[in-house]
């Protein structure tokens, strides 16, 4: 298969519902304020409209155009016969011993026609911050051949707004939006934090075969105006799409972490299959051109361990040597089983010696702890029921 046809280039956030409605969440404050100039408004009060209708979602949480009370009645009705917000429904929610929680969210096709999609996204509390790990897919096109979201089908990318409303949804159940009252459930940083400090493109999907919905509603969420998250606190993970590497750090301006897991392309070839295509050296390439990449904007690669398969001192050595030259940071990542999954993870004595070698060459704590494994929530775990009808 050629995996390039699944890159796509358009913004699919904007396609008008059965009743022909815009939906709003995934429009820029700009485009907002475009769309109703293209319905006559002048343009003063469109830019006035947009900028309040922003407010009310990104700010406030609020999506029923009949609460938006600072608008007036005529153009809440303007809106409701044109624009749509489309919310998904959770299905449900699940909370791990360690406080992570796991949503799934169920999308309705904006046309009616295609059966809805189900999608994982997954909290990760601390004491002082929260990340959210959110999906940028429905399955992966990718076989990564320890990663369960790569046994599903591609069902087909997310839009702007879904990937956006996994957000705002998760906002709105933890209770981290102005005035709402905080989530009492689990572990939830206390008043003075954001429930939501953190963002990790990490869920299901290969974001950069999503590129132009990715950098939409990473853009939104990033927007001073809206959500402000900071760009500095958003994480993309890539397998290896070199050809979009560049453009992440040029068009989006986020983090960047790099799934690399092997250090030698007959094994990555078998692991993380897309290498085939980009090799390893490519791969580091293009990490090295990484547009704004200094020592205090590091690049994180990610390793998993695997019992006697990537883990031995020598191949530790050689990720040390690899790396040399990026800004960079490590992150070991114990392999999370699945059912029926052909790995194992490597004993604690190994990744702690791993580890060390690591460390001794002047990287810090590099061993991720898995959160939400009682719930199946942890890395490369997450696989929805949805599954691609046939034809
Ligand atoms: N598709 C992207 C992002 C999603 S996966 C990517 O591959 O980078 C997020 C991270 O979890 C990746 O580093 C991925 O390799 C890792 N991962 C996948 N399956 C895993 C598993 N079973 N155990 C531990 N990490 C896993
Ligand atoms: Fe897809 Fe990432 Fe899983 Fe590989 S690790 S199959 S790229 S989601």
């Amino acid at each position: 298969m050629n995996n390039d046809l699944h890159i796509a280039t358009n913004i699919t956030h904007n396609i008008p519902d059965k009743n022909d409605k815009i939906e709003l969440i995934g429009l820029t404050k700009l485009e907002i304020s475009e769309q109703f100039i293209k319905f006559g408004i002048d343009k003063k009060t469109a830019k006035m409209r947009a900028a309040q209708i922003y407010n009310w979602i990104y700010i406030n949480g609020i999506f029923e155009f009949a609460k938006m009370d600072n608008i007036s009645k005529k153009f809440r009705i303007f809106l409701a016969k044109n624009f749509v917000i489309n919310k998904p429904k959770l299905i449900k929610e699940q909370i791990s011993n360690d406080g992570s929680r796991k949503f799934l969210f169920r999308f309705y096709n904006s046309d009616f026609l295609s059966p809805p999609v189900d999608i994982e996204t997954v909290y990760i509390p601390e004491q002082k911050r929260g990340t959210l790990c959110i999906s940028s897919q429905v399955g992966c096109t990718l076989n990564c051949s320890f990663c369960h979201t790569g046994t599903q089908k591609l069902v087909r990318n997310l839009t702007a707004s879904e990937i956006l409303m996994q957000i705002l949804m998760s906002k709105i159940i933890l209770g981290d939006f102005k005035g709402r009252k905080r989530s009492q459930i689990g572990l939830v940083p206390g008043e003075n934090y954001r429930a939501i400090s953190n963002i990790v493109v990490m869920g299901m999907g290969e974001p950069l075969y999503n590129f132009a919905n990715i950098k939409q509603a990473l853009l939104i969420a990033s927007d001073g105006d809206g959500l402000a998250i900071s760009k500095r606190r958003i994480t993309l993970s890539t397998s290896g799409v070199v050809p979009f590497i560049r453009k992440v750090g040029e068009e989006i301006g986020v983090m960047l972490a790099i799934s690399l897991h092997a250090v030698r392309d007959d094994l990555r070839n078998k692991l993380v299959p897309i290498n085939k295509k980009w090799p390893i050296k490519e791969l580091l390439n293009a990490c090295r051109n990484y547009p704004g990449l200094n020592n205090a904007k590091r690049i994180t690669f990610e390793y998993v361990m695997l019992k006697g398969i990537n883990d031995s001192d020598k191949d530790a050595k050689q990720l040390v040597h690899l790396l040399k030259n990026i800004p960079s940071k490590i992150n070991l990542i114990p392999f999370n089983g699945w059912p029926n999954s052909p790995y194992e993870c490597s004993d604690w004595e190994r990744i702690k010696a791993f580890g060390d070698i690591i460390n001794m060459a002047g990287y810090a704590s590099p061993i991720r702890t898995p959160r939400g494994r009682d719930i199946a929530a942890a890395c490369g775990q997450l696989k929805s029921d949805s599954e691609r009808k046939e034809k």
